[in-house]
Formats: structure tokens, C-alpha cells, sequence
């Protein structure tokens, strides 16, 4: 058993059931490998429409990206529509638009129908870390406004400096259709909800190995499971279970830090109307107040998927950068964890064999797009792939291989750090 990380959210969140490791061998409709929103959508769905499911989760759930993330839900994906359109046509991007706006609906659905409490809350700024990012934002709301969403508006000067009192960014695009929300209880409310719809749930119970053939297996250290068909929804955090899926996926190393609380009014400055804030580098940073008034702030990525002794002092400067305001403020907690990233920097959606789907790399998008995916992949089980199909029918190109990967993922991290500063 991994120790959890010291995150705000794992101290503001009462532990959810604790589930049993599983013992000795069982048998289900489909076995899934992953608690986090992706594993925990697709067996709630899959459970609602009357499958029998077991989820195996090597940890604990919500141990992965899904109960340390920045909790920010945010509108389409980590690249534009025109963006997707040039890849894969308008057609499939009107489309892919529409499914990432079902995300959000089908949480919000979540939860209120399932009473999950994770401070839910509306609004969302995409700020300009360069003035000449400013462009990227236009062509964002011009294709927004062409598919016809409304809640974008761009901000700038007083009027950005209204909603966020930093002096970093210039620009900026307030969302009113995204929000945040507190990651890990949302993740544990899945958890209850897909349990109470009669999915089996299976903690410290690691997939060792896996049999993707027309009678599919997963081995754990005490037992089998034999099922119809298999879920991989183990993201950043799957590892080599299924080496064609590493190929097609980084897992980038990015971390957060809570502050001490500020007092409802020196936090309430920062980030007057609660928005939650993410900018355009690629070494993004982002950040939000949570509930008990404490700056939530996060960034810094490490391409080579590990982390660094500097890291904290470097995530410290650059709070201080954003908000001077905060220069000497102490941290209660910091943490990381990894995001999967693709090369189209969007979720690819697939499957092994005909009884072994998967679904992952949502490129810092996941709070909102794994609920739907997960949906998506248990309507492809269910023998309604329509939908699943345009994603899976993205590009899933793969990485550059050992021995470049790493040396290569650093020259890139170089890259991307310099044309952050230049
Ligand atoms: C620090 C950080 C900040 C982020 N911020 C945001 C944000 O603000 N907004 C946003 O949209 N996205 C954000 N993301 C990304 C988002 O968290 C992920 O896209 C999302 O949580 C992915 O969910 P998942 O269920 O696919 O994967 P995970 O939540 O990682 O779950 C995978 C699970 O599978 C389990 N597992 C892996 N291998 C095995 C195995 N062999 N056997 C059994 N279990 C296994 C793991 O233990 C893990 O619990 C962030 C990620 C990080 C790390």
C-alpha cells in the first residue's frame, strides 16, 4: 500500500468506506482496473444498467490524479476546436464540443442526484501568461461563439484585475459554465454512488497481470477475477500492465500547494467572485481559494514524470510571482501526482482486443471529460459504440520509445520553459 500524498484534500475530506482487498477468485460481467473518476463513472454506469462490476483499485480511491487535482471543470479540451476540426474534421469536432459539454451536465447530474458534497461552485478564468497569448484566447471565443456558447467573455486590465488581483496577466477569458470543485470527495461520492447501484469494489487489490483474450482475466496478488470484458482505466498511474497503452502516454508530474488559511477577507481579495484560474504556458500554473480560505495553487510540470527537491521552493516563488500580496505566506501542505498526456493533447478512448476497452489521457482536462468517457466506454460494452467511436477514432500516436523517451521528454520540458519565458 502507497502512502497517500499530504494534499489539502485528503486533511477537508472525511476517509470515504474503506473496501476490502479482494481474496480468492471471483466472477462479473466486467472488471474494472482503476478507481478514479474514469474506472468509477464507467462501473456506475455500467452498474445502473444492470451489469454486474467489480473495480479493482491497486490503492485506495481517489489515490490517483483524481483526489489530488486542481479540482478546476473546465469547458472542451487542452486544444481549440479549429484546432480539432484541422485534425479531425468539423463534423467530429462539433461533436467532441458537444460531448465535453455533456461532461459537465452529466456531474452536475452526479451530483446532486447522488447528494455528493464537494463545493461545486461556478466560474473560471483562462488567463494570458504573454501578452501575445492574447490571440489564443480570441480564437478560442470566436469558436465557441461559433458553436454557439455564450458564457465566455474576454477581461482585460481593471476589469480582469476585478475578479483576480494579480498584476501577471493582462487578458483574460472568463468561463461562467466552468468551475471547481473539491476533487477527492467528488471522487468518493462516485465511489458511494457506483456501490450503491451494485458495483463490487476491491481496495489494495493491484491488477497484476492481465488476459485481454476472448475469456478475459485480471490477476491480483490473492485471486482472479474472470469476466465478459475488461475497463483499464488506470490513466497516468497504470504503469506497464498494458504496454501498447504506454506507448501512446506521458504521465508529467505536476504540483500543488495549499497555503495556511488567510482569513475569509485577505483570501476573498485574491480571487474576489471565487473563480478558479488556470493560464496559457505550457508549464501552466493554476489556482483557486478553497473552503476554509486558503490559497489552492498548482503548476510547475516535470516532463520526465518525477519529482525534484526544488520543486517546492520553485512552486513558492512563483505563488509569490502571481500574488505579491502573499510574499512570505506559509504552506501547510505541498503534494503531486501525474497527468496523462497524449500527443494530440486529447483523450484517447480505444479498445485492446474486442472484450478490452480503456480510456485515458485527458491532458489536464479530466475533472469534467472522465465522467463522460466513463459513460462512453460502458455504452460501447452495452453494444452502443457511436459515440465512443469518435473519440476512438482520434490519432493515437505513441511516443518515442526507451532508451530517447526520457532524455527526449527533457529536452522537450527545455523547450516548453522557454518559450514560456521568451
Ligand atoms: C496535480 C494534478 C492537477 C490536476 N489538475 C486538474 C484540473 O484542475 N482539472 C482537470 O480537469 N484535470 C486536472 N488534472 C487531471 C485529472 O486529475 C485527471 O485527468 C483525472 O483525475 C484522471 O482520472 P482517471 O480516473 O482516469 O485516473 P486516476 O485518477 O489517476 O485513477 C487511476 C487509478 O487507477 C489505479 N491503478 C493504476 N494501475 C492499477 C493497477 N494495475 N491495478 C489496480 N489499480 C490501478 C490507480 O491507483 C488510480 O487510483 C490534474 C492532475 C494532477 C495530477
Amino acid at each position: 500500500m502507497s502512502p497517500w500524498p499530504d494534499s489539502w484534500y485528503r486533511h477537508s475530506s472525511p476517509p470515504g468506506a474503506a473496501a476490502a482487498a479482494m481474496a480468492g477468485d471471483i466472477t462479473c460481467d466486467v472488471c474494472v482496473v482503476g478507481a478514479g473518476y474514469t474506472g468509477l463513472s464507467a462501473a456506475l454506469t455500467l452498474a445502473e444498467r444492470g451489469y454486474d462490476v467489480a473495480v479493482v483499485e491497486a490503492e485506495q480511491v481517489g489515490w490517483g490524479a483524481s483526489g489530488r487535482n486542481g479540482g478546476q471543470l473546465i469547458s472542451g479540451y487542452n486544444k481549440s476546436v479549429s484546432a480539432i476540426a484541422r485534425m479531425s474534421g468539423p463534423d467530429d469536432a462539433r461533436r467532441l464540443w458537444a460531448l465535453a459539454e455533456e461532461a459537465k451536465a452529466l456531474l452536475v447530474g452526479r451530483v446532486e442526484r447522488h447528494g455528493i458534497a464537494c463545493d461545486l461552485r461556478w466560474g473560471y478564468i483562462y488567463a494570458a501568461a504573454r501578452p501575445r497569448h492574447r490571440a489564443g484566447l480570441l480564437t478560442q471565443l470566436r469558436d465557441a461563439e461559433a458553436l454557439g456558447y455564450d458564457r465566455l467573455r474576454l477581461l482585460e486590465g481593471a476589469d480582469l484585475r476585478a475578479l483576480m488581483a494579480s498584476p501577471r496577466y493582462g487578458s483574460g477569458l472568463e468561463d461562467g459554465g466552468s468551475g471547481h470543485l473539491h476533487p477527492l470527495a467528488y471522487a468518493q461520492g462516485l465511489a458511494r454512488a457506483a456501490r450503491a447501484a451494485g458495483a463490487r469494489l476491491y481496495e489494495n487489490t493491484p491488477a497484476l497481470a492481465i488476459d485481454t483474450g476472448a475469456a478475459p482475466t485480471v490477476t491480483t496478488p490473492r485471486g482472479r477475477v474472470r469476466a465478459r470484458f475488461l475497463v483499464l482505466a488506470g490513466n497516468a498511474y497504470l504503469g506497464d500492465l498494458a504496454p501498447p497503452l504506454a506507448r501512446t502516454l506521458v504521465p508529467i508530474v505536476t504540483y500543488m500547494l495549499a497555503t495556511v488559511p488567510l482569513g475569509a477577507e485577505r483570501a476573498t481579495a485574491l480571487l474576489p467572485a471565487d473563480h478558479a484560474v488556470s493560464d496559457t504556458n505550457a508549464g501552466l500554473h493554476y489556482f483557486r481559494r478553497s473552503r476554509d480560505h486558503r490559497l489552492l495553487f498548482g503548476g510547475g510540470v516535470n516532463f520526465a514524470n518525477r519529482s525534484t527537491a526544488d520543486a517546492r521552493p520553485k512552486l513558492t516563488r512563483a505563488l509569490v510571482h502571481c500574488f505579491p500580496q502573499l510574499a512570505g505566506v506559509g504552506v501547510d501542505h505541498f503534494w503531486h501526482g501525474s497527468v496523462g498526456m497524449t500527443v494530440s493533447r486529447l483523450p484517447q478512448l480505444g479498445r485492446l482486443s474486442p472484450t478490452a476497452y480503456f480510456a485515458h489521457g485527458y491532458s489536464g482536462h479530466g475533472v469534467a471529460l472522465t465522467g463522460i468517457c466513463g459513460q462512453l466506454l460502458a455504452e460501447a460494452i452495452s453494444g452502443q459504440a457511436e459515440r465512443f467511436d469518435v473519440f476512438a477514432r482520434l490519432p493515437h500516436r505513441s511516443f518515442v520509445g526507451s532508451p530517447w523517451r526520457v532524455p527526449l521528454l527533457r529536452l522537450a520540458s527545455l523547450w516548453y520553459r522557454l518559450r514560456d519565458l521568451l
